[in-house]
């Protein structure tokens, strides 16, 4: 049992000290103790499944990455301006899970650094400052990378797109303006890519960087139609532009066919973000580039940064790779997601309320529906069935611009035990709401 203050006592320490502009989960906050596998203890000690947390992605506290870190904590923490073995050992353990032609990789701190860098990278090697950006994407809490999120500029508080930013439309094949996974919603969305291109073209304008997730996170859990990147991807190069893969949520196996969720779209990025998952914790994200991209970067200029690739962080690094690999948690989370994937189809399949359950591996969204044929979003039942899975020790949250959307992206060591308890609250809310 922990002995630490009371929630009120942090909470009114947090907004009075901390900046109001720091969230919270729920109506109720939980104050978590411990972390272990899939479960977070609180102050209690009582076990809550953790079905949101994509950044313990080994399973939080995994023993093997913690020792990693102690040792080399205890040993030498310093910055790149030495010479170790670590930032070595570790860059060519990454780029070998990488396309051959993404060889260069560079450490950085946080997914929105590692967005930061990519911009630059992308302005140094393309000259063209010209951003594309998918409708509904969040990418990072900087500058830069707020003005690359419609999920921040559109939104409250936001200050709309700046001008050399270009939004396009968010392939949605459940609720976008062409539906299902198919060709021609695919070639339809591309399309859409290929007009804002042409549009740039008209004042003379060429695009720098397209930056797009693999998988859609913030925008809703979206699985966009096969081919769309290809052909995306092909349009922006054919205008002198580069591709971006944020891969900071969906990135490390999650997806569970592959290493790397653009993989699931069968292209080969030009750069490429790491982030989250990365380090099960610890802060710490990757750009991954190509040669020339990263030659371009030559200007003059030197790039310091103190922390990134630091002995430490590498040391983890090491040992998350270690781990997937040694608990092939790539395949587990292939058979999990399956599994669970199935479950909630049958589900589905039951009640009205789901209107749509979508994802690769164990990056799985649940799409809440009023009304099948209107779509309407069932935000309120959402909202009230977030809280009946807390009552039932399950953390769990919402996405998408309606909150209509339950997030799943669980520490990859959930198992179909947890997938079948998960299931059970569910069905139990639903016969709630259904009545
Ligand atoms: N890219 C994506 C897709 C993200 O989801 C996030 C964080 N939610 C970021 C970038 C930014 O990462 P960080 O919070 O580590 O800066």
């Amino acid at each position: 049992v922990d002995s630490g203050q009371s929630a009120a006592e942090i909470i009114n320490y947090r907004k009075k000290h901390l900046g109001k502009t720091l969230s919270l989960s729920y109506q109720q906050p939980l104050k978590m103790v411990r972390g272990q596998g899939a479960y977070l203890f609180n102050e209690q000690g009582v076990p809550y499944l953790d079905m949101v947390n994509n950044v313990c992605h080994v399973g939080h506290c995994h023993p093997k990455v913690v020792a990693a870190g102690q040792a080399q904590l205890a040993k030498l923490n310093t910055n790149t301006r030495y010479l170790h073995d670590n930032i070595v050992n570790y860059a060519d353990k990454l780029l070998a899970t990488m396309p051959d032609k993404l060889s260069v990789c560079m450490l950085v701190n946080s997914g929105s650094e590692a967005n930061e860098l990519a911009f630059r990278l992308a302005r140094c090697f393309t000259k063209s400052r010209e951003l594309l950006v998918v409708d509904g994407a969040y990418h990072g809490n900087t500058n830069a990378c707020i003005e690359a999120s419609p999920y921040k500029f559109d939104g409250p508080g936001g200050e709309g797109a700046p001008a050399y930013v270009h939004k396009v439309t968010l392939p949605d094949p459940y609720r976008g303006e062409f539906l299902g996974n198919n060709s021609d919603a695919a070639t339809a969305y591309a399309n859409s890519v290929k007009e804002t291109i042409e549009q740039l073209a008209l004042n003379n304008k060429k695009p720098g960087a397209f930056i797009c997730e693999s998988l859609q996170g913030v925008a809703g859990q979206i699985i966009m139609p096969d081919g769309y990147l290809t052909q995306v991807y092909a349009h922006v190069r054919a205008a002198g532009g580069v591709c971006i893969a944020d891969e900071v949520q969906v990135g490390f196996g999650r997806v569970g066919s592959h290493m790397w969720a653009f993989e699931t779209q069968n292209v080969i990025p030009d750069i490429v973000t790491l982030g989250k998952p990365i380090g099960n914790g610890h802060p710490m994200a990757a750009v991954i580039t190509t040669q020339e991209i990263a030659d371009a970067f030559v200007t003059g200029m030197e790039y310091f940064n103190t922390f990134g690739g630091n002995p430490v962080s590498c040391a983890i690094g090491i040992a998350v790779l270690d781990v997937i690999e040694q608990e092939q948690l790539q395949n587990h989370a292939l058979t999990t997601g399956q599994y669970f994937q199935d479950q909630l189809n049958k589900l589905k399949q039951r009640f009205e309320l789901i209107g749509d359950v979508r994802g690769k591996g164990l990056f799985i969204g649940v799409e809440l529906v009023e009304d099948r044929t209107t779509k309407q979003p069932a935000t309120d039942k959402t909202s009230w069935l977030i809280e009946h899975f807390k009552q039932h020790h399950i953390l769990l949250s919402t996405e998408g611009p309606f909150y209509n959307i339950l997030k799943i992206k669980p520490p990859l060591a959930f198992n179909s035990g947890d997938a079948d308890k998960f299931i059970n609250v569910l069905e139990l809310g639903l016969a709630v709401l259904s009545h």
